[in-house]
């Protein structure tokens, strides 16, 4: 049976280019990831398709942030092989955290599975391919990157022809106790400041209008050489990296996700300085409680997340603020829920993810007893919610009447006759248009607040620049 589907890929293999799907879950790195793996695999000569059914290989780029999630990709597996049962058979690999995170044991729950590919082996995905179809099977590779890997993306594998994400630090050294990032993404490793500058400028010349600097925790990037980072010396690296990216003149520049304690009041000065920074920042705190904070092991108290909010509040522009919070945690008394509701009124954020804690396996937080029942963290869930539904009302509504400026990425999903995109501050923003608009960065009038979004009127079709 095994050998009858080997030869019948092989004999597939041999006569057309093979055609490679890639599913992606979870967060933007894994895009970025999914992004590389596509580039590197058509410059191998493989095609990329849209589908499972046209598919040769199939890949998951999984996410292993929530059990849930994790659980998810063994029933995509399934689906998978459904799919294409009767018709001519498919490789299949698991590559991202599920892989790094479970390896060999993948083969264990789901034996149709040929390849584990881990969250750095991205590069040597054609080579595991390329064995595959020699007959291999059950290929895993959990190793480190090579000296040699490349981050080139090609402008075609891109997810959007306006907007490109660029990873400037991958993994995570701070090991909060709820997370598995650690584990999952290894330590942290900077790229070089040159190499993320020439990507930039690269972009620019191809005509992408924004660019999001991404990775786990980007205001720890600390590159090994100070390549490309010669001005502001005294500045973090992440501040001077800020800068070198907005001496491009690259229009926009959007950066995430940060963490409280290695957010430098140098960032907000280089927002302040360079209009192309924009006016958004993500700043997770996940409680408002010391106490919860501490056996989060965050690294940073209430007091130390209020001063970076201070200074982000004192900026010159008005900064859109957002946030991850966890509630349920173990532990976590009505008192400590209180001090939460009360720094997330506080704060006044634009908005914010609220998360019900789950239990992690592999993390330091799954040998806590789980102390708040399930029926108790809903009702802290929908106590937060409508508490930030009340200040989120109140900031969209501010934005009406104002004018922003309008990336236009899209056709709006609702209305065939109205665009889609982001404004600096990293709202959506509709409006009716023309889709010759689209790529462009436009003025809006808003007229109305929505719940997550605004809707507005094109005051002129002049490209900002
Ligand atoms: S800072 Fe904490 S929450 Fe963020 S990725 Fe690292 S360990 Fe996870």
């Amino acid at each position: 049976m095994i050998s009858d589907r080997l030869s019948a890929v092989t004999t597939r293999f041999e006569t057309m280019k093979p055609r490679v799907y890639i599913e992606t879950f979870g967060c933007q790195m894994n895009v970025a990831d999914t992004e590389r793996a596509a580039t590197g695999l058509r410059s191998s000569g493989y095609d990329l398709c849209d589908s499972v059914d046209e598919a040769d290989v199939v890949l998951l780029n999984t996410c292993s942030v929530r059990e849930k999630a994790e659980r998810k990709v063994y029933t995509r597996i399934g689906e998978v092989r459904a799919a294409r049962s009767g018709k001519q058979d498919v490789l299949v690999g698991v590559m991202g955290c599920v892989a790094q995170l479970e390896g060999a044991s993948v083969f264990d729950h789901a034996p149709s599975v040929d390849m584990v590919i881990g969250t750095r082996a991205t590069d040597r995905i054609p080579l595991l391919i390329e064995r595959a179809r020699g007959g291999e099977r059950k290929l895993l590779d959990l190793d480190e990157r090579g000296e040699t890997d490349s981050w080139d993306v090609s402008p075609a594998e891109r997810h959007s022809p306006h907007v490109a994400f660029i990873p400037i630090i991958e993994g995570c050294n701070k090991f909060c106790s709820f997370c598995i990032v650690p584990y999952s993404r290894g330590r942290e490793r900077s790229r070089p400041a040159s190499e993320i500058v020439a990507e930039v400028k690269n972009l620019q010349a191809l005509g992408y209008k924004e660019i999001q600097l991404i990775g786990q925790n980007v205001n720890s990037y600390r590159p090994r050489v100070d390549d490309g980072l010669e001005g502001f010396k005294g500045a973090t690296p992440f501040c001077r990296l800020l800068r070198a990216v907005a001496a491009t003149g690259m229009p926009r520049i959007k950066f995430t996700t940060s963490f409280p304690r290695d957010f430098h009041p140098d960032i907000v000065t280089a927002i302040d300085e360079n209009p192309n920074l924009c006016d958004w920042i993500h700043l997770p705190v996940q409680s408002g409680s010391d106490r919860i904070l501490k056996l989060m092991r965050r690294g940073h108290t209430r007091n130390d997340y209020w001063q970076r909010i201070e200074r982000i509040k004192s900026s010159s522009r008005r900064l859109a603020l957002t946030s991850d919070i966890i509630v349920g945690f173990p532990g976590e008394t009505d008192e400590d829920f209180c001090q939460t509701l009360d720094l997330v009124r506080q704060c006044e954020y634009d908005s914010i993810y609220i998360f019900k804690y789950s239990k992690r396996a592999g993390t330091p937080a799954a040998n806590f007893t789980d102390t708040v029942p399930e029926k108790e963290k809903t009702a802290r869930f929908l106590a937060l919610e409508e508490a930030q539904r009340k200040t989120q009302e109140r900031i969209y509504r501010s934005y009406v009447g104002r004018t922003l400026q309008v990336l236009v990425e899209k056709q709006s999903t609702r209305s065939e006759h109205d665009l889609s995109g982001h404004s600096t501050c990293n709202k959506v923003v509709n409006f009716a248009g023309d889709r010759s608009l689209e790529g462009e960065i436009v003025n809006v009038t808003v007229t109305a607040a929505k719940t997550n979004s605004l809707y507005g009127a094109l005051v002129n079709r002049s490209a900002v620049e």
